[in-house]
């Protein structure tokens, strides 16, 4: 039974509600169309401390209209001229911005001139910290990018960390934290009244490969029909190799062109009820509903099928030996900033990073040699006969700044209305990269108890608009502690995407659509569904919908992970040809970084492109 606002506790006291108005970001709304004021009153101002901002966060309103105006065609202002100059101007405050400014004090010297430029009202850009007061003692959680995957890195990746004072093995060792897979009950799923007819929690089963070790009897407990449930049994039980006449280069053509949905459809006998367990289980890690990714995709993510293959796919050890801050990779960011701009927080290091204060007031001193400026959206930038020019919106003026060097390291989608005389080639390729939206939203619980009585911290909601939730704690680092067994306050993070309509076809399409609706829904519409949830799923073991959130924080990300090329929607591009490598081409003094000119959606990746960007300024 669908239960009104009230009874949800929408009508509740909670931070976001206190309307204590960032005085900044209410002059910056009241400059831009009526439209898109309003949201700017959700935040809560903490000591004018972004990270303590709650309500609509992430892309926050006020962050993105100068650049939707500017591709939607607005002439740009006339400039005032600051008569800035500097040896470098950064374009783009997250990791590869900030790495980049790093990598050019490197190559010309400590005291360079640096200004980075960045649209939000924090730095990091993904790499976002979102942190809560309401409960008393400090508690931190994931605004955007989570973990380091440091197997990964590069010769390059891994010398900035060890700078850093980033120690992999040391951070493993205070993380108790393992994405739900260490709770007392194991994975859920919950079942939800609207989308299967009741509220049912299942315990003990992933739909992933890996659950061909677990109990298959728990399907039985599934609200679905008998025949679904044979389907799924059959899905994972089965040993065949239905693919025994054909070549191995035949499998492989097959199975990366072919959807994962169709797949278990047509070579697993499942149908639609079954099928739809598994559309936006790729959610979060992808930022994709399942029809985007081929079978080898959905595979390689360990979904279940390759027992139909003559593969035997158990996995014994579901470790995923990521290191992790408390704040994610915003500890990162925030290192690279102390390390840019010292007077910002000055003594902050790695042993003390959670719990450093960060003084929001230096980031923009005009005493230091490395300046970090919020809240400017760049809207143009040209060579000129001795440099660059960069020309920036901050509320309703429209400002211009001058440097020897550029680096870019914004999205790439919206270069070629930034630097609108860049070859065509090379703008179509910028243009190529869609980012792929994610959704981030931190729910401050009192405390973990209902969870606990359940035995879980990790739910799977295949039939709800953010598909995983998971408690946040267990990352005991940089001064900060939440251990396990604390039943206090703590954070629920919602993970996901949202799903596109169905009658976006093409990869893009889905990607443009589901970004729209994100930025169309309102902070209510993402609060209504986080209670609907929380209440459905924890109300029977105590949960009080009405008195146990603390408060709400919702990052969205319609500009999410970067684009990566996929099976079913790209060519295989040959080496220098391929569109990441067109769009990041070096235009006279001006070089383009960001994990776009990688077409990969990762924090090391970024940092690679930071110091290739760098060292191909002339
Ligand atoms: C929700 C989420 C979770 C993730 N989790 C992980 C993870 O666990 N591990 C991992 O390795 N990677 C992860 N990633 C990917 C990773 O965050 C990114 O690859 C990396 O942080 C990107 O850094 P970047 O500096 O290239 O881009 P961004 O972080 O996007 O930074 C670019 C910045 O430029 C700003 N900007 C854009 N246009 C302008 C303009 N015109 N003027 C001024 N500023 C502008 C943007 O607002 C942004 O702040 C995640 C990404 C998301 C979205």
């Amino acid at each position: 039974m669908t239960k009104s606002d009230q009874e949800l506790g929408m009508n509740r006291r909670m931070t976001r509600r206190d309307f204590i108005q960032d005085t900044g970001l209410a002059a910056l709304a009241a400059s831009l169309p009526s439209g898109v004021q309003g949201s700017a009153s959700q935040q809560t101002n903490h000591q004018n401390y972004p990270p303590t901002r709650t309500g609509l966060r992430g892309s926050h309103p006020g962050s993105f209209e100068a650049a939707h105006a500017l591709s939607d065609g607005a002439r740009l202002a006339t400039a005032t001229d600051l008569n800035e100059h500097y040896d470098l101007v950064v374009v783009g405050g997250g990791i590869s911005g900030l790495a980049a400014a790093y990598y050019y004090q490197r190559r010309f010297g400590a005291k360079a001139k640096i200004l980075i430029i960045e649209n939000h009202d924090d730095f990091g850009g993904h790499a976002r910290r979102n942190e809560f007061h309401q409960g008393g003692q400090m508690r931190l959680s994931l605004g955007g990018t989570h973990n380091l995957e440091h197997w990964k890195f590069s010769d390059t990746a891994n010398r900035l960390m060890s700078d850093l004072g980033i120690n992999h093995q040391k951070l493993r060792e205070s993380m108790e934290f393992t994405y739900g897979y260490g709770a007392k009950n194991g994975d859920a799923i919950w079942f939800d009244e609207e989308t299967y007819g009741t509220n049912k929690l299942v315990y003990g089963y992933t739909l992933e490969n890996w659950s061909l070790g677990q109990s298959i009897e728990c399907i039985d407990e599934f609200p679905l029909s008998a025949e679904a449930k044979d389907q799924l049994k059959r899905l994972y039980t089965t040993r065949s190799n239905m693919l025994r006449d054909s070549s191995k280069a035949e499998a492989e053509a097959l199975l990366s062109g072919i959807s994962y949905p169709d797949f278990l459809r047509q070579y697993a006998g499942l149908g639609n009820e079954a099928i739809q367990l598994f559309n936006t289980s790729q959610h979060g890690t992808w930022g994709v509903e399942l029809r985007a990714l081929s079978a080898a995709e959905g595979f390689s993510a360990g979904l279940p099928g390759l027992n139909l293959l003559g593969a035997v796919e158990e996995m014994e050890d579901r470790d995923y030996p990521v290191t992790m801050f408390p704040d994610g990779n915003a500890s990162v960011a925030r290192l690279l900033v102390q390390k840019l701009i010292p007077e910002v927080s000055p003594g902050a290091n790695v042993d003390n990073i959670a719990l450093a204060k960060f003084d929001y007031g230096r980031l923009d001193d005009v005493a230091s040699s490395v300046r970090l400026r919020l809240n400017s959206t760049v809207v143009n930038a040209h060579n000129t006969a001795d440099g660059v020019m960069v020309t920036y919106a901050n509320g309703s003026q429209t400002v211009s700044v001058t440097s020897n060097h550029c680096v870019m390291a914004c999205y790439h989608s919206m270069l070629p209305h930034l630097l609108p005389e860049l070859p065509d080639e090379q703008k179509e390729a910028q243009k190529y990269n869609v980012k792929m939206p994610l959704l981030l939203a931190n729910v401050l619980l009192k405390s973990s108890k209902s969870m606990d009585k359940l035995g879980i911290d990790h739910v799977s909601c295949p039939g709800r608009m953010l598909r995983d939730l998971f408690m946040f704690k267990g990352i005991n680092t940089g001064g900060y502690a939440h251990p396990m067994d604390d039943d206090g306050p703590v954070p629920l993070v919602f993970w996901g995407s949202l799903s596109p309509p169905p009658e976006a076809q093409t990869f893009k399409d889905q990607l443009r659509t589901s970004r729209e609706k994100m930025l169309k829904f309102n902070f209510s519409d993402y609060e209504r569904e986080i209670r609907t949830v929380l209440d459905g799923l924890l109300a029977p073991a105590g949960f009080n919908v009405q008195e146990d959130i603390l408060a709400i924080t919702v990052n969205r990300w319609p500009h999410g992970y970067s684009y990566e090329y996929l099976d079913l929607w790209d060519e295989d591009f040959e080496e220098g040809k391929a569109p990441h490598e067109v769009a990041s081409r070096p235009y006279g003094r001006i070089t383009f970084a960001n994990s776009d000119a990688g077409a990969s959606a990762y924090t090391h990746v970024a940092i690679d492109e930071a110091y290739r960007s760098v060292s191909q300024l002339p």
